[in-house]
């Protein structure tokens, strides 16, 4: 097969390149043909806009807002929409196409797509966020549709900027459509249990995890990068499950207690506390917040950013397994160390696709026009990464290839033949 090469591997990756190098050792197991190479490699849609906004003192600021459809093949696009002054068309590439495999591997019937804007929210008054997250829908009124393309949140957006998004999107259509956006408010058409249905993936694919590792929950201590809407509630529903927390982070810094931290005390403070940890006194910060990564527990779970387990550190980590509940947190070129240290990973595209899973239930009841309760929605959602991590790990046995390029060969071959069956031009 004639695969073009991914760019050679540097400090930092290039999130795109990162991703695809994953890719083209999954298409390769599976013998996967250029064509359907090449279709997937190259994302459908790319739109760029710019959009001024007048900021409170009367100025003019004029922001770049992304989206990118990686593809529609298994139905609408689904994806969240970033605001971080990180966003990058390369970044917002990579995260749609994480999307497309993420969609797939939990077999649900959507494609992938990313959304973000360049900004930082936390910079912002509520008002010159609430005119640039109107201004960017109006700007994606054809792009979007309940149909075609369903944003959510991601980092740096909530309930209250899908609710914004909704409002706008339906006054631009004269009616409600409350499908069109997934993470609203339960009063909006919102689902129940969708705001810790990311950190209950996370949890539910790590008890499966340590199931296969002979783990016991409860005798199992855990670090945990990262303390937002991902992290926290992984922490706090793998503690409920008698796990010991012993490190939480944040931006403010990493926190360390051996005899565990109350992970319920710490979400408290964090939300009475301007949202960051600092100053909380349950734990002992550490010197270097890095240093987090490397702490002797069984089970690490970096829930943060991109790129934080790097060739460099790759080494230092001494946990046997690694829960990613960001989106590529680990770089492809540090994928070859933490395989030969034997530690198990389970990959993004699995771990965290608890959010979308139960982002498709609730644009499922938008369309019923119908409320489920949080018992059918967990137990489902359960359900669906159960099956979807026993799938990767019967893949990762069957073609001896570690979880991730397992994960990537389920979400690939299941595109494949529905590519087949639609046919193209
Ligand atoms: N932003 C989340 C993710 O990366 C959720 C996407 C969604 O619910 O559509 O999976």
């Amino acid at each position: 097969m004639a695969y073009i090469e991914p760019a050679p591997i540097k400090d930092h990756e290039n999130p795109f390149e990162s991703m695809m190098s994953r890719f083209i050792i999954a298409a390769e197991k599976l013998g996967l043909e250029d064509e359907v190479y090449n279709v997937l490699k190259s994302p459908d849609k790319q739109v760029l806009v710019s959009l001024p906004i007048t900021m409170d003192n009367g100025s003019i600021q004029v922001f770049e807002g992304y989206r990118v459809i990686h593809s529609n093949i298994l139905g609408p696009s689904k994806g969240g929409v970033r605001y971080d002054m990180d966003v990058n068309l390369d970044e917002v590439k990579a995260l749609a196409a994480w999307m497309t495999w993420k969609c797939a591997v939990v077999d649900i019937p959507y494609g992938g797509a990313k959304g973000g804007i360049k900004c930082d929210p936390r910079k912002m008054s509520a008002g010159e966020i609430e005119r640039l997250t109107r201004a960017y829908t109006t700007a994606m009124a054809e792009v979007f549709g309940p149909d075609r393309d369903i944003p959510a949140p991601d980092m740096g957006t909530g309930p209250r900027e899908m609710a914004w998004m909704m409002d706008e999107y339906s006054r631009n259509h004269g009616m409600t459509v409350n499908a069109v956006v997934t993470g609203k408010p339960i009063t909006l058409g919102g689902s129940l249990g969708r705001a810790e249905a990311t950190g209950r993936g996370v949890m539910i694919s790590c008890l499966s995890a340590m199931e296969k590792l002979q783990i016991n929950p409860y005798n199992s201590i855990i670090a945990v990068q990262g303390f937002g809407n991902v992290g926290s509630f992984a922490a706090l529903l793998l503690q409920e499950r008698g796990a010991k927390v012993v490190a939480i982070s944040d931006i403010s810094g990493s926190y360390y207690n051996e005899n565990g931290i109350n992970i319920q005390e710490a979400i408290d403070y964090r939300d009475n506390n301007e949202r960051t940890l600092e100053g909380f006194e349950g734990a002992t910060k550490m010197e270097d917040a890095e240093e987090l990564l490397f702490l002797d527990v069984d089970v690490l779970i970096p829930a943060a950013k991109e790129d934080v387990i790097t060739p460099k550190n790759a080494d230092r980590i001494q946990a046997r397994l690694i829960v990613e509940g960001a989106n590529g947190p680990t770089m492809a070129a540090a994928d070859e160390i933490i395989n030969k240290k034997g530690i198990m990973v389970v990959p993004d595209i699995l771990a965290n696709a608890g959010g979308v899973t139960v982002s498709y239930f609730e644009w499922v009841q938008n369309r019923l026009g119908y409320k489920w309760t949080r018992e059918r929605v967990n137990r489902r959602a359960d359900r669906t990464i159960r099956a979807a991590f026993e799938n990767v790990y019967n893949k990762h046995n069957r073609y001896n290839v570690p979880m991730r390029i397992a994960a990537y060969i389920v979400a690939i071959s299941k595109i494949n033949k529905a590519y087949k069956y639609r046919g193209g031009y």
